[in-house]
């Protein structure tokens, strides 16, 4: 992978004869719903095309034949958001950061994937491999793996390469690469609050998988009339993009919302990262959690942070959301199940543990880290299990599981439901559910 001034290569060398090539990472652009690499990414090399078959971005021939063993592309990198993946970060001084995953690639046995069945695809999917890459940037050294030099290789498909000169900060809990125009106010609010929170976590939950992240955070102007947070987490990392007007002048309100964005990206390092979701359908297990973690620490470090209104919004957003399968949403475009409904769950979750024994969120959640540790690797059924060991009321995992794979003809019934049976307090406002939060829990 070359930089040369404004140009960008990428030069495949591939270690097998196959039909085709598809990308593991295939993910479409937020919004539009369109893929990004086929807008983003052309073929240098004659014959060969990439295109979008299915929920797969494909290199192959424009003739069928074989695809060639060395292949060239020319990339722009843009910064959008992208769904449930790592886009490029673009950085203000014309520093680029480049997620490594979005070039591994696995071979395919026929060009066009739809001839090919679902076990055949995931078994392909399990042949390939991490591409290692090797990052040459003509103007100067990138940054790979914290630090520059001027030939990198990588080969690990959950990192972040960066060209240019962005200043790296080294402290002693954190690891910062800002944009050079972030305003001052949320660089220095990110580098105080990243690790209080983590403590925190730590605290409740014992070790996460980093206690000294690095943090990349880009600006993308002072937009009008729109505020824009992004945020996405690998390994010992935390990528944060922002955005609008609204961001230029401190204020209480953003601070905290730039808080509460840390915190719920910080409790990835232990949901998520530690423990993840078997599969990404899973999602609710980590999203919603850590949305929950979220609140609970924010109500502890933030006097100021209003637990309730977010709630609620879970509430309403998983009524809204939850006639359809919670699992899976994701395929359809509906990530927002995953944060709402998830958080709901945990609701109820954290209602049966202060029942049981007067605890938490983070009192449910901690055994489960920790039994888990291990595979890393959190199952629904170990979910439901813990659950189950906190009610004698035998039938609520089942109804959970099904909720979860089928949703609810009627959300709202389902959600009041599951409320009554674990103790999350409400009052009906007509149709709408409204939640009563104890004093503790509302603190
Ligand atoms: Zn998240």
């Amino acid at each position: 992978m070359t930089r040369d001034g404004p140009v960008w290569r990428a030069d495949y060398e591939f270690d097998r004869d196959a039909s085709a090539w598809a990308f593991y990472n295939s993910s479409n652009l937020n919004g539009s719903r369109q893929p990004w690499r086929p807008r983003d990414w052309a073929v240098l090399t004659p014959g060969v095309v990439l295109e979008r078959v299915g929920d797969l971005d494909v290199l192959r021939t424009r003739d069928g034949g074989p695809t060639p063993r060395r292949i060239s592309l020319g990339l722009t990198p843009r910064g959008d958001a992208l769904e449930g993946d790592y886009p490029a970060l673009l950085f203000t001084d014309g520093s680029v950061a480049l997620f490594t995953g979005a070039f591994d690639v696995f071979a395919l046995a026929r060009p066009d994937p739809a001839e090919l069945t679902a076990d055949e695809i995931a078994d392909s999917r399990r042949q390939g491999a991490n591409a290692r890459i090797s990052w040459k940037d003509r103007s100067g050294p990138v940054l790979a793996h914290g630090r520059r030099t001027q030939n990198a290789e990588t080969q690990d498909g959950r990192a972040y390469v960066l060209f240019g000169r962005t200043r790296v900060k080294d402290a002693e809990r954190l690891v910062s690469v800002a944009d050079p125009e972030l305003p001052v106010w949320i660089a220095a609010s990110l580098e105080t609050f990243a690790p209080r929170v983590i403590d925190h976590y730590a605290m409740k939950l014992g070790p996460g998988q980093t206690d000294r992240p690095t943090i990349l955070s880009t600006w993308y102007g002072p937009t009008q009339g729109t505020t824009n947070y992004g945020g996405s987490v690998l390994p010992g990392l935390i990528v944060m993009t922002f955005e609008g007007q609204e961001l230029l002048t401190p204020s209480e309100a953003v601070l905290s919302e730039n808080r509460w964005f840390i915190a719920h990206e910080a409790a990835h390092f232990w949901l998520g990262q530690t423990v993840r979701a078997e599969r990404s359908r899973e999602s609710w297990i980590t999203e919603g959690g850590a949305d929950l973690l979220a609140v609970r620490a924010m109500q502890t470090l933030d006097d100021r942070f209003d637990a309730r209104e977010l709630l609620q919004k879970e509430v309403d957003d998983c009524v809204d959301l939850g006639d359809r399968p919670v699992a899976g949403a994701g395929q359809r475009g509906d990530h927002r199940a995953y944060y709402a409904c998830g958080a709901v769950l945990a609701m109820a979750a954290e209602a049966l543990q202060s029942r049981a024994t007067g605890g938490d969120w983070f009192d449910f959640l901690q055994p489960l880290i920790e039994d888990n540790r291990a595979s890393g690797v959190l199952l629904r059924s170990a979910w439901l299990n813990r659950l189950s060991s906190l009610s004698p009321d035998a039938a609520l995992a089942t109804d959970i599981d099904a909720f979860l794979d089928n949703g609810s003809a009627d959300p709202a019934g389902f959600v009041r439901s599951l409320f009554d049976r674990t103790g999350v307090g409400y009052e009906r406002t007509g149709e709408r559910i409204v939640l009563t939060l104890s004093a503790r829990q509302s603190r």
